[in-house]
């Protein structure tokens, strides 16, 4: 019985062990919160990921370890990886982690990237908004998910407010200000890459963001060879580069037909969610393959697939359950404003069926403004 620790407890590790569950797996989970929902479905310790005695409770029985959660200390995945194997490698996991080091990989890569700068102290604001221009957000380098730790920069006179908002973790997390660009939209690529090196990725996705937080993800993306040819060959560079083991998600924007990366997520990501129901192989098990040197499944899709994303509170789950392609992802939370609830998963064989599945399901939740973008795509 091969039992997979999993550091971080939200629902990617949820879905990690309802998607391993038909291997036989077993899973054990780490978080520094009791409520984790992961929690619910595996055996969790409880604890920082920096205390030695709770690290240590984690890895015994634990035969593999991998993440859903990219901001676990580097020193400690590097101590477990002394034990076991841990896959992403903690150098992938470092290299993520960390806006600039990312960024610089992504250049050295020839892959195309916003104009950055890193931040120590107020006076290299200053420089950097003079080399960078406005618009432009300041970031924290490292610790960021769902939009938090940036700072729009809409002119010079916001920089006073920047530095009053994020300057302190200048000095902690570091800051990194980039471009602001003005994308057409925005793509992921999710991929995945085995012990031996085989790569795989899941059809272009489209997604739409709210206030920095996925909101909708619709695959394939509507784009043509050239475009989708490119975004796989940035990820696969990356993937060797890195020697990277599991599933990984390339955030990229696209302007005026051409392609940006955003940031590189080390784990199964929120873009890839449709793959449950609407890919012959899910994220998810793809990912547990990937680190437990077992044959990649097929990511080939079946049909199109749109994602839409709980944000605070769950909605009734009568409509989306009423349609033939409808699937619900509870994941178990209590509400709170601003915090991923759950999911849903529309999938339908041809377009204008999941537009029209789409206008049904938005106007039963009142969620009209978040099925639009997407049906627009859909055309
Ligand atoms: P997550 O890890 O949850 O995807 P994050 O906190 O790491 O999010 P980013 O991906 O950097 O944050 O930014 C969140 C969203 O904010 C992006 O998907 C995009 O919509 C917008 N955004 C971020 N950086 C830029 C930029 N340089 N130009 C334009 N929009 C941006
Ligand atoms: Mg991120
Ligand atoms: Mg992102």
């Amino acid at each position: 019985m091969t039992t997979v620790g999993i550091l971080g407890g939200g629902q990617l590790a949820r879905m990690l062990a309802l998607a391993g569950a038909p291997l036989g797996l077993r899973f054990k989970v780490m978080d520094t919160s009791a409520e984790a929902c992961a929690g619910q479905f595996a055996p969790m310790v409880v604890g920082d990921y920096r205390d030695d005695a709770a690290l240590a409770e984690f890895a015994s029985s634990v035969d593999v370890a991998t993440f859903d959660f990219e901001n676990v200390p580097a020193e400690s995945a590097q101590w477990l990886a002394e034990r076991f194997p841990v896959f992403p490698s903690p150098r992938a996991l470092a290299v993520a982690q960390d806006r600039l080091a990312e960024k610089t990989l992504f250049r050295e890569l020839g892959i195309p990237v916003p104009d950055f700068a890193p931040i120590d102290t107020r006076e290299d604001l200053d420089a950097a908004l003079a080399r960078v221009g406005v618009p432009c957000i300041l970031k924290t380098r490292r610790l960021g998910y769902d939009g938090k730790g940036q700072f729009r920069i809409r002119s010079l006179a916001d920089a006073d407010a920047a530095w009053a908002a994020l300057g302190e973790q200048a000095a902690t997390v570091g800051l990194i200000l980039e471009g602001f660009v003005a994308f057409d939209r925005e793509l992921s690529v999710v991929a995945v890459r085995g012990r031996d090196g085989e790569f795989r990725t899941w059809p272009l996705t489209e997604n739409w963001h709210v206030d920095g937080v996925l909101s909708a993800s619709l695959a394939p993306a509507v784009a043509d060879d050239v475009l989708t040819a490119t975004a796989f060959d940035y990820a696969r560079a990356l993937a060797e580069a890195l020697d990277y083991v599991g599933v990984f998600a390339l955030e990229l924007f696209c302007r005026d037909g051409e392609l940006l990366a955003n940031e590189l997520a080390p784990r199964v990501h929120n873009s890839g969610h449709w793959s449950i129901e609407g890919s012959e192989t899910s994220q998810f098990q793809n990912h547990l393959r990937a680190v437990l040197g077992l044959p990649l499944g097929d990511t080939r899709m079946v049909g199109h697939a749109c994602m839409l994303n709980w944000i605070g509170a769950m909605p009734d789950a009568g409509p989306v359950l009423a349609e033939p392609g409808g699937h619900w992802h509870d994941y178990g939370k209590s509400p709170r404003e601003g915090r991923k609830v759950g999911h849903a998963t529309l999938r339908a064989d041809g377009v204008a069926d999941l537009g029209h599945a789409l206008e049904r399901v938005g106007r039963a939740l009142g969620r009209e403004a978040q099925v639009a973008p997407v049906i627009a795509r859909l055309g």
